[in-house]
């Protein structure tokens, strides 16, 4: 079957970011429950249909960590996408809702962006490019699945314009403006997975003798002395959905708990201070501290890959875990 925009009712919604908004729809002819991801995209009807083309590869992506895709298709300034409805939502949500998420199932979670990412490289060539807590998705049957990995080149071009590159899970060589290579992703791997085991966006500084920071005093909130703990909300993110605003989007500070950092400082202290990691030491196993410094290592050449990943301890011994991921998806 084709989809098709009369085919389908909405009945809620989902969510929305900087590329468009994602709706509950039922798929009418079948009774399938699906999300329908609307893309906005101010661009010819030639380079829609491109965009469609070039989204049929995922017509054949299938694998138990990748949310599946029903079809595509344009309606006049949109392109839509139809994917499979996960019931528990986006992991961002999940923590803000429930606090920081049990080291074992951030392991879970590990293994299943690690064999998502694995399988999309090594079928597809696929990079994902937009590894982060909202890009992962749970359903109740405690199923852990990412979505929205840049598959159409003409579709991350079109939104390539926007906003959303200047993204705080971007790695140094990215911002430092390197190709795109699977390791970006696992930088952004890790910072995610600090994100949900701390229950908060991870940046954070031990730097009491640091003075590169200095310049940025008054815009920071020392929690601890010689600890500057920056946290940024996504929430508080600017957003954007057109070309016009780029400038002034540039311009506006990130704030949250007391500090204000712009996004041009935010990506300066993320190439020039060391990474952040789980702390403090001996609240997490010493297995997944050393996982998530792997994932981070600044050098993209030393940062292991997805596929090596896979073989760490920390992943092998979550594997063997029996950690009852429906129970936990039943407590939110
Ligand atoms: P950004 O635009 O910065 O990438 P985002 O990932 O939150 O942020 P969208 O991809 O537009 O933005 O998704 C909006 C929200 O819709 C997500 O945060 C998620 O909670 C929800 N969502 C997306 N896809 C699905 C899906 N397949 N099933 C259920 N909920 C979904
Ligand atoms: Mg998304």
């Amino acid at each position: 079957t084709t989809m098709k925009a009369d085919d389908l009712r909405e009945i809620g919604d989902l969510g929305s970011g900087n590329g468009g908004s994602v709706k509950k729809v039922t798929h009418l002819p079948t009774g399938t429950t699906m999300a329908k991801k609307i893309v906005l995209i101010d661009a010819k009807p030639s380079v829609r249909k491109q965009i469609l083309r070039e989204l049929h590869i995922l017509h054949g992506c299938h694998d138990p960590h990748i949310v599946s895709f029903y079809g595509a298709f344009v309606t006049d300034p949109n392109v839509c996408i139809c994917l499979e409805f996960m019931d528990k939502g986006s992991l961002d949500k999940i923590y803000k809702k429930t606090g920081p998420i049990p080291i074992d199932v951030v392991g879970k979670i590990a293994f299943a962006v690690l064999s998502g990412l694995t399988y999309l490289y090594d079928v597809h060539r696929i990079i994902h490019r937009d590894i982060k807590p909202s890009n992962m998705l749970v359903n109740s049957s405690g199923e852990i699945k990412i979505c929205d990995f840049g598959v159409s080149g003409e579709l991350i071009n079109s939104i390539a314009d926007t906003f959303v590159g200047t993204s705080t899970y971007m790695s140094p060589e990215r911002i430092q403006g390197a190709q795109y290579t699977v390791k970006s992703d696992v930088w952004s791997t890790g910072i995610s997975l600090i994100e949900l085991a701390l229950g908060r966006f991870p940046f954070s500084e031990s730097s009491s003798d640091d003075s590169d920071l200095s310049d940025l005093e008054g815009t920071l909130s020392p929690s601890r002395p010689g600890n500057l703990q920056m946290n940024l909300s996504r929430a508080e993110k600017p957003k954007k959905t057109n070309k016009k605003d780029k400038r002034k989007s540039r311009g506006v500070s990130l704030q949250g708990g007391g500090m204000t950092m712009s996004i041009l400082e935010l990506l300066q202290h993320i190439v020039n201070e060391p990474a952040p990691r789980l702390t403090p030491e001996g609240r997490f196993p010493v297995e997944s501290e050393e996982f998530v410094d792997s994932c981070l290592l600044k050098d993209p050449d030393a940062r292991p890959t997805p596929k090596e990943l896979l073989n760490h301890v920390w992943i092998q011994d979550i594997k063997k875990k029996d950690v009852d991921l429906v129970a936990w998806a039943a407590t939110f």
